[in-house]
């Protein structure tokens, strides 16, 4: 039997019903140490920001906090989240290319420390709502450098038109917005931020937009007397879902950015002071596990299905964009991987598939059936498609597992319906 964190999986599932979200917490808890460990500089200060899209929940924010992490949140839902573990809100990051009044608003009485504006026309706004705030609020610009990082290639796309940040190429209005908060004694305009992707496994494509990043705020001070102090990166630290992805060790990744970033520094005398990073997947994937229970089995002319008692409800990624992952049948982890399945959910959707051409031993009814590596982007973007209920998550550390999120029952789906 397959055991997380020293506990089996069929005591997980008897205890806690499938299809059920296990978080092996020393996983967490070791990356959230590594980051921070590894992202350190004598050259600048650093921050490491735990972009909070990946799995927002309250307890997973507390432990970001006990290891001194930043957070990055992008709506009004995050930053209640946060606020309501007592998240320490200078160190808290908003983002999001359209933050309604009400988003900016909340943003400001909570005391949010950084604020990242998107555009002109957000800088103006926020500008005027800030002018109320009792702190100073930091800013960033998100810039769009026009490169493109996902997987295992980065191209210089030169591609402009992303709905995020504004392009680097539009310096008009990269200054219009930075001037726009001159006169305002509330804020205090700090640098910018880029974010190329996600899954990134090319080392070489930070590089890159570092000496873009470091490029343009010279072209700043230069052309415009800007000196600018922060350069936030972004994320996209790539994880590992199966054999096939073998990201670049943490510790190269982070002495390949610090280093680039002290070589732009020297090399084109910019004055930037703070460097900040925002991983979210490569900080919960790898801890997260879903286990389902495997209901019936079929054959087709070409395929082995067994399907499962959950699927793109809880994770919506192989359905959303093909996302790779792997598996076993916990319960028959001595047997021989002898047949090639699909694992189809039971939702009401061809493309419900969740792994495609698996080897694993013949399954029947009552096995149980662990995806790996599901931890980010799964819960957050879990639906009630079908009408399914939200699994439950548990932490487990050391053999014990407690709930961080109970299950959802019918009663709570239906709560706000009249
Ligand atoms: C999504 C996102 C992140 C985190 O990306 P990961 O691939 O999960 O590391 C960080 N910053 C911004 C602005 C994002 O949009």
């Amino acid at each position: 039997m397959i055991e997380i964190a020293g506990m089996s999986v069929k005591e997980l599932a008897d205890t806690y019903q499938t299809p059920l979200m296990v978080y092996d917490e020393n996983k967490l808890r070791q990356k959230m140490s590594d980051f921070m460990h590894y992202f350190q500089s004598d050259t600048f200060e650093t921050g490491v920001l735990y972009a909070s899209k990946a799995f927002s929940c309250k307890e997973i924010l507390r432990l970001a906090n006990e290891y001194g992490m930043c957070l990055d949140v992008v709506s009004g839902g995050e930053l209640y989240t946060a606020g309501q573990v007592n998240f320490p809100m200078e160190r808290v990051y908003f983002h999001g290319n359209n933050k309604s009044l009400a988003e900016m608003k909340m943003a400001i009485e909570y005391g949010v420390g950084t604020i990242i504006v998107d555009n002109l026309q957000e800088a103006q706004v926020f500008n005027e709502l800030a002018k109320n705030s009792d702190h100073v609020i930091h800013i960033l610009l998100r810039i769009n450098p026009g490169i493109d990082a996902h997987t295992h290639k980065y191209i210089v796309t030169g591609h402009v038109d992303s709905k995020f940040g504004v392009s680097m190429l539009q310096e008009e209005e990269i200054v219009r917005v930075i001037k726009t908060f001159d006169e305002n004694e509330h804020t205090v305009f700090e640098g910018f931020h880029a974010h190329i992707g996600s899954q990134i496994f090319d080392k070489n494509a930070f590089a890159a937009e570092i000496k873009k990043m470091f490029g343009f705020v010279k072209k700043m001070e230069e052309d415009h007397g800007i000196v600018l102090n922060t350069v936030n990166l972004g994320g996209g630290f790539a994880a590992t879902y199966t054999d096939a992805d073998a990201p670049i060790p943490l510790p190269e990744v982070c002495a390949t950015i610090l280093d680039t970033a002290k070589a732009q520094q020297d090399e084109r005398q910019t004055h930037v002071k703070k460097l900040l990073i925002e991983p979210g997947r490569s900080i919960v994937a790898e801890a997260g596990s879903t286990i389902y229970t495997a209901g019936f089995t079929k054959q087709t002319p070409n395929k082995n299905y067994v399907f499962v008692d959950g699927g793109m409800a809880d994770n919506i990624r192989p359905a959303l964009y093909q996302a790779a992952y792997d598996a076993d049948v916990a319960n028959k982890d001595d047997q021989p991987k002898t047949v090639t399945y699909t694992i189809a959910g039971k939702c009401c959707e061809s493309g419900d598939l969740l792994i495609e051409g698996i080897k694993l031993p013949p399954c029947q009814a009552g096995d149980l059936i662990i995806v790996y590596t599901t931890g980010a982007y799964g819960y957050s973007m879990a639906s009630h498609y079908n009408k399914l209920p939200l699994p439950a998550v548990v932490f487990v550390k050391d053999g014990k597992a407690r709930v961080v999120i109970e299950r959802e029952s019918y009663e709570h789906m239906i709560a706000l319906e009249k």
